[in-house]
């Protein structure tokens, strides 16, 4: 790709092709239309490819934090396990305090993943209809591993699973329907390469139903009436979408489909081993072995540099990554390599690396 602005490696928002941001620029259309319907059919079937589902897909309009507020409060009727290793896992508890549903929190140290037993014993108590999870911590760079958590899933048919795979999704492949994940939900700007502005996620029939026990779903996140509009009036929604963002999204998605599902999941492999390796020789890494997020690396800053003096420096050869997430500032930095991130391009940023730091 020929840059000519800063490129990000950051978990988000990240690189977009330069055709999908063209797509938006194109004129409007009305959101009660044919034209909206056969668009937002589109982009569903697409996704269906990309998530390996044959569920609905909704879109929202709000960041991928909409539809975690969304699904713990339209899907709990008892109340929510939350699994957290980190803040984006530890948010979807706050959410559900926030929004009156019952809702407890499980926590592993950061730089872990959560075991699934741990998930298996306390579903064991038969308090819980409803469990989130994290699939990639972007504050830690660890991925749980979701064949272990499916297994036991399954063993709780009755439990509604909601996985949080905003900045993996698009780039690590998730089966949804094998591993019975009733909530899969995503954000446009980090793995799937789009501008921020929209969030996208997939609904089982027992995620729908669900929500009939459900009271209070509120309005605007209201996952039932989403549901149900778009069945009833042919891929529609209750309130108006951002339509230029979907015309982005349906260009996007040919593009990754064109890339080929498996190449797409192996590039991003193939820049976490290249990312991976390079940590070791000079740094260490963050994230327990066998839990890495293909997306993005997190360095434990193990030389003690300035993380934010060697952004800044970045900065002047037109390149940006991430400084650690909260308390892990300056303590690791984040080097996110997802979406349309080539090799060459990560090629480049770690020879600038090394060439700032004298390594
Ligand atoms: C970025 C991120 C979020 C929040 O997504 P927004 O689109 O900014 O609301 C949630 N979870 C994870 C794992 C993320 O990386």
């Amino acid at each position: 790709m020929q840059i000519d602005h800063k490129q990000l490696f950051i978990p988000g928002p990240t690189e977009v092709l330069p055709d999908v941001l063209e797509a938006m620029a194109q004129p409007l259309i009305g959101h009660r239309t044919k034209e909206i319907s056969a668009l937002q059919q589109s982009i569903t079937e697409k996704l269906q490819q990309l998530f390996y589902t044959k569920n609905l897909v909704l879109l929202s309009t709000s960041s991928g934090s909409g539809l975690m507020e969304a699904s713990v409060r339209s899907c709990t009727a008892k109340k929510a396990l939350c699994c957290a290793m980190g803040d984006f896992g530890k948010r979807w508890y706050k959410m559900a305090l926030a929004n009156q549903v019952p809702a407890d929190l499980i926590e592993v140290d950061l730089g872990r993943h959560v075991p699934a037993e741990k998930i298996r014993e306390a579903l064991a108590t038969g308090k819980y209809d409803l469990v989130t999870t994290t699939h990639s911590e972007t504050a830690t760079g660890v991925a749980n591993n979701l064949e272990e958590i499916s297994r036991v899933m399954a063993d709780f048919p009755d439990v509604v699973w909601c996985v949080d795979a905003v900045s993996s999704a698009g780039g690590m492949k998730i089966e949804v329907d094998r591993l019975g994940i009733d909530i899969l939900l995503t954000s446009t700007h980090k793995a799937l390469a789009l501008p921020p502005g929209m969030a996208l996620c997939t609904m089982s029939q027992k995620a729908y139903d669900r929500t009939a026990e459900v009271e209070y779903r509120g309005v605007y996140f209201d996952l039932r009436a989403i549901y149900d509009r778009i069945v009833k009036k042919n891929y529609q929604y209750p309130s108006t979408p951002n339509v230029s963002l979907m015309f982005a999204m349906d260009r996007q998605l040919d593009h990754i489909l064109a890339e080929g599902l498996d190449a797409r999941f192996a590039r991003h492999q193939a820049l976490a081993d290249r990312c991976r390796a390079w940590a070791l020789d000079h740094f260490a890494l963050f994230p327990e072995e066998g839990y890495m997020a293909d997306t993005l690396t997190v360095i434990e800053n193990t030389r003690g540099i300035s993380v934010a003096d060697l952004n800044k420096a970045l900065g002047d050869r037109g390149k940006a990554i991430s400084n650690g997430y909260g308390d892990l500032k300056e303590k690791t930095f984040r080097i996110a390599h997802l979406g349309e991130i080539t090799m060459d391009d990560l090629n480049a940023l770690l020879a600038d690396i090394e060439d700032i730091l004298g390594l």
